[in-house]
């Protein structure tokens, strides 16, 4: 049987990208070589407490969010439930400052005046530039016919913003500010994007700021394998198909022109592969596992060419736990909590404390059992805790030293959470954990980072790479490529590279 797209990968710009095409009535295959869809986008449920793999909130839901049309085209909205977080967007702590933010931009100005009132005009001025970056990138028409163009359309106006274009995050908030906490606590979800604000794009985070204050912060009731399992459910109601369990171990080229891919089953990677056709290819999969690994030595020299030298981005460490009663019950009252080690001082602090010691390591706690999450039965309670990490410091130790080490992280962090909620360890029934090591298991993303390419000057926006390769009838589609890492950004891939391969279907 010969497809019309083929996708490598069901994680979640892969999904939305076989969604549209299945909607538009195109024969779409869907291979992953996990048991269950979704990549990051995923949850999972042991002793009834749900646990989400990669997604503490989702930004944006505003009238002209992008991911809004997008939603309504693949039914989105009647099958998933968006829970505001009504306590606001984080609660930020270090030694100096303990305050919540809320997520509306004016509550938010009024906030942040109210703790640092010399830096008024400037944090009027900083509200006023992040918001004018988000309505350049953000001038999307909202007819069926232009949706096609998104893609087009987003690098030309990213280049509407030259003088953002061209600084990077710490040196946006220099520019603004001189209260050096004022800075740490705009920093407080950095950690999302990037692993040192003086290499993160500014634009990327501007953008990343005001797509939280417009539309505030949600959640995926039940999690977000919900959103990922009605893709899978899409894809398959509109005659697609979805494989799981299966890797695909090559692209297979001919004059030129991706052709088709082999896979094989997880339960036998020695079983000889099988050969499936399409039209297009979207890679889903990593842009350094497709250039060194799916492609021949051959057909893969162009890509190698091109991704040679970029920086591969961060990965995060995250503790999972299971909590027995309600965090409210001991006074907590916040959704997101950004916990600042009182040794950082200064923005330039942050990327070595984020590789330095564990106990004193800036960390986020996210307590679902704040929001009606329905992660947790009645009374009970699920949270994380994230921070960055890096593979190296869990490779190259053997069997033993690394289930101690996991059980030495998680406790050094139930501690800290402990001193952060007094008494909240005592409520813990159950204690996970996953490091950059487990996600690159999981998901095959080299170094287990969820953002793709690391969203620096030379990486982020027009710079990025885009859906289409240097391999005809080959696109990607993922954190790896524009606009880059998180829900709202893989999402928007996804749709692009569909919007492409439709756009040149008609040809
Ligand atoms: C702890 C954590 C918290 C996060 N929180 C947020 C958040 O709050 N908000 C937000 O917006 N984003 C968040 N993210 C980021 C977000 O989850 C990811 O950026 C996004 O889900 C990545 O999607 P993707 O489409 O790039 O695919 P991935 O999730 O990377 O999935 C790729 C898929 O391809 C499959 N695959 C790879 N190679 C092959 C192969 N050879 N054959 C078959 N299948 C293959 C994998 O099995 C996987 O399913 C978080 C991430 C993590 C880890």
């Amino acid at each position: 049987m010969t497809y019309d797209s083929i996708v490598i990968g069901a994680g979640l710009a892969g999904l939305v990208a076989g969604a549209k095409l299945a909607r538009e009535g195109k024969k779409v295959l869907v291979l992953d070589q996990h048991t269950i869809p979704g990549g990051y986008s995923t949850s999972f449920t042991v002793k009834n407490y749900t646990i989400d793999v990669g997604l503490q909130s989702m930004d944006g839901l505003y009238e002209r969010d992008p991911k809004i049309p997008i939603f309504e085209d693949l039914d989105v909205f009647y099958n998933v439930e968006f829970v505001h977080i009504k306590t606001g967007y984080y609660r930020f702590t270090n030694s100096r400052e303990d305050f919540s933010l809320p997520d509306k931009r004016e509550d938010a100005i009024d906030v942040l005046i109210r703790q640092f009132p010399k830096e008024e005009k400037a944090i009027r001025d900083f509200f006023e530039t992040i918001e004018t970056i988000t309505t350049h990138t953000h001038k999307i028409p909202r007819t069926k016919a232009l949706q096609a163009m998104i893609g087009p359309l987003v690098p030309i106006l990213y280049s509407s913003i030259p003088k953002w274009g061209r600084r990077n995050a710490g040196e946006m908030l220099d520019m603004f500010f001189d209260n050096e906490d004022l800075k740490l606590v705009l920093a407080g979800t950095l950690l999302y994007y990037s692993d040192d604000p003086y290499k993160l794009s500014a634009i990327i985070f501007a953008l990343a700021l005001s797509s939280h204050f417009k539309g505030g912060n949600h959640y995926i009731k039940g999690g977000s394998m919900k959103l990922s399992g009605h893709l899978a459910n899409f894809i398959r109601e509109n005659n697609g198909t979805i494989l799981l369990g299966q890797k695909v171990t090559k692209i297979i080229v001919d004059k030129g022109k991706a052709v088709g891919v082999e896979y094989v089953s997880k339960k036998d990677l020695t079983a000889t592969p099988i050969s499936v056709y399409g039209s297009f290819i979207i890679a889903n999969a990593s842009a350094p596992q497709v250039a060194f690994k799916l492609l021949s030595e051959e057909d893969g020299k162009k890509l190698r060419d091109k991704i040679k030298g970029m920086t591969i981005g961060h990965s995060t460490t995250n503790v999972y736990l299971g909590f027995n009663k309600s965090l409210q019950e001991l006074g907590h009252s916040d959704f997101a909590t950004v916990v600042n080690d009182p040794s950082v001082f200064t923005l330039k602090d942050v990327f070595s404390n984020h590789y330095g010691d564990y106990t004193k390591r800036n960390y986020m706690f996210i307590d679902y059992g704040q929001i009606d999450s329905g992660m947790a039965p009645f009374g009970k309670s699920t949270g994380i805790i994230s921070f960055i990490d890096n593979i190296e410091s869990w490779e190259d130790i053997d069997d033993e030293q690394y289930e101690q080490k996991k059980r030495d992280i998680v406790e050094i962090f139930v501690n800290r959470l402990n001193e952060l909620i007094p008494g909240a360890k005592d409520f813990i029934e159950y204690k996970g954990i996953a490091n950059p090591r487990t996600k690159m298991r999981y998901t095959l993303n080299p170094a287990g980072t969820s953002i793709g390419f690391a969203q620096t000057l030379s990486q982020a926006g027009m710079k990025r790479m885009k859906s289409k390769s240097p391999i005809e009838n080959l696109h990607f589609a993922s954190a790896w490529t524009f606009p880059g890492g998180g829900f709202s950004s893989t999402i928007w891939a996804g749709w692009q590279a569909a919007a492409e391969i439709l756009n040149k279907m008609k040809d």
